[in-house]
């Protein structure tokens, strides 16, 4: 927090704590590292695949593993490669939440495994942040992305041809965005739920 915080604001918290772009970036970073370590996403002589790509979550996690790679030395390639041992994938609290509210839905909890920050070789680095987030991270740091931006979080970001295409995962965004917007935060609960449980 620093004295731009309270009079730039780029962010604000649930909680009304306000971040200026400075602090964003650093609150962003720090958690990242904060994701990768507390679910031992990484070890010395891993190499971490990813699929390099142009949409936003894409990008911005090319970004960070990117910086990771440098700061910790541990080798990141492009997919497909043989040598990769880890593969990143770019699953945010956003899509998370509503593939755990798309598994109960179907009864199926066997398959929560599937929704855990890591599961054998995937790992999820980004699995902590909400796409508005991610997009605003994007944006201060001036990264390039193709497509549309996340429906998720709110409104403002949803894709209006998003709404025309009816299929059941849609329904189950839309249900979960309309939620979030009525009780703030229950992304994140539901994720946090689920990690609870696995304790
Ligand atoms: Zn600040």
């Amino acid at each position: 927090m620093c004295k731009l915080c309270e009079t730039n604001p780029v962010y604000e918290f649930t909680n009304k704590r306000k971040l200026c772009k400075r602090c964003f970036v650093n609150y962003f970073v720090k958690k990242f590292l904060y994701t990768v370590r507390k679910f031992n996403m990484a070890h010395q002589g891993d190499i971490i695949g990813y699929k390099k790509g142009n949409k936003l979550k894409e990008v911005v996690l090319e970004d960070l593993l990117e910086f990771f790679s440098k700061k910790s030395g541990i080798k990141i390639v492009t997919l497909p490669n043989t040598k990769a041992n880890k593969i990143a994938v770019d699953s945010s609290i956003d899509s998370e939440s509503t593939e755990i509210i798309e598994t109960l839905i179907k009864g199926n909890s066997s398959s929560f495994e599937k929704q855990l920050p890591t599961e054998n070789k995937i790992i999820k680095p980004l699995y902590l942040f909400l796409d508005e987030e991610i997009l605003l991270y994007a944006k201060i740091k001036n990264l390039k992305f193709k497509g549309g931006e996340p429906s998720a979080g709110s409104s403002q970001f949803m894709h209006p041809r998003r709404k025309l295409k009816i299929n059941k995962k849609d329904n189950i965004q839309e249900f979960v965005d309309q939620f979030e917007k009525k009780h703030p935060e229950v992304k994140r609960a539901i994720v946090n739920s689920l990690l609870e449980l696995y304790k």
